[in-house]
């Protein structure tokens, strides 16, 4: 906008040598109280704002160094796949969006799978980055999916998958959509091998991923305020021409609506999840179960007291 600011000054700092240290690097302004957050607090709070709870954005490495016990995982190898097949262009090739988005982030597409525990059962939890291309869904993407969904077959342990996503990836076309049904399949591997599938459902969650995978999960969990749906608020309004309520697509609304299971803070999750797998494995939890506690002794109710055999043999005379 200004060549002052946007030329002029990075050339004088570079030539000077002075290292771009400005407050945007150490303090983070929260999306949803307006307070300025130092970088580090934000860091170890997860990136929850410890004044309001909103919950921000992480991404994929974050989310496993979070979720893994120890934050010690073993992360899958990137598959392959074809780059830019139908050499699609707009502003911008999409092979350099590629290699930007692949500076940016470390990472080779939007979507990371990895090994390890969480309470000390063995896991596999696919990441998606949404500061690699919207999180969006191509092909790279679909075949980290299925790759971790191989992999919990393989090792027989449950799939945690955490999703932020705004959809297909259109530079991909028909070959991006192609991974709804890849994925689907890859879920229903998973069931046939009768091994659980949680679903942690991030701001945003939209898009083809809410039509295929991340809608299919055994449970849905949601983070606090986030962001679920499969086409935006705008475009649904105007087509039913109504005005929609404020919580609308929010994970509490659906919570509500039975879209989802339940809504959970980032710092309960990886509890949750130990729990949910507990159950649903009978392995046992880490975390204790959160039961009531019992109060008496049950020994001295006679309800409980073993029925007389008595009562099979006149069952048995009638
Ligand atoms: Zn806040």
């Amino acid at each position: 906008m200004n060549w002052i600011t946007n030329f002029v000054r990075p050339r004088i700092k570079s030539l000077m040598g002075v290292k771009d240290q400005t407050p945007e690097n150490l303090w983070t302004k929260c999306p949803g109280c307006g307070e300025m957050l130092f970088q580090r607090d934000l860091e170890a709070a997860q990136l929850v704002c410890q004044h309001c709870d909103f919950h921000m954005k992480a991404n994929a490495k974050q989310r496993f160094g979070w979720m893994f016990d120890g934050g010690t995982y073993d992360e899958l190898p990137y598959v392959p796949v074809p780059a830019d097949p139908l050499k699609f262009r707009d502003e911008k090739r999409y092979t350099d969006r590629l290699k930007d988005a692949r500076a940016k982030t470390g990472q080779q597409d939007a979507v990371l799978a990895a090994r390890g525990t969480i309470g000390n059962l063995p896991v596999v939890i696919v990441a998606q980055n949404f500061m690699f291309m919207g999180g969006s869904l191509g092909m790279a993407s679909g075949e980290a999916f299925v790759a971790g969904a191989e992999r919990a077959v393989a090792d027989q342990v449950p799939l945690v998958l955490v999703v932020a996503s705004g959809g297909a990836r259109m530079q991909e076309g028909i070959l991006s959509l192609m991974q709804m049904p890849r994925t689907t399949a890859a879920v229903q591997m998973l069931r046939d091998a009768r091994l659980p599938y949680i679903v942690v459902l991030t701001d945003p969650t939209t898009g083809g991923v809410v039509a295929s995978y991340a809608m299919l999960g055994d449970v849905h969990i949601a983070e606090p305020g986030a962001t679920i749906g499969f086409s935006g608020r705008r475009v649904i309004e105007n087509t039913i021409r109504e005005k929609l309520p404020e919580s609308f697509q929010r994970a509490e609304y659906l919570l509500e609506h039975g879209m989802v299971d339940m809504v959970v803070h980032r710092h309960k999750l990886n509890e949750t999840i130990a729990r949910l797998i507990g159950l649903m494995t009978a392995a046992p939890a880490a975390t204790p179960l959160a039961v009531p506690e019992t109060t008496e002794a049950p020994a001295e109710d006679p309800a409980a007291t073993p029925p007389s055999d008595t009562e099979p043999q006149q069952q048995a005379a009638q």
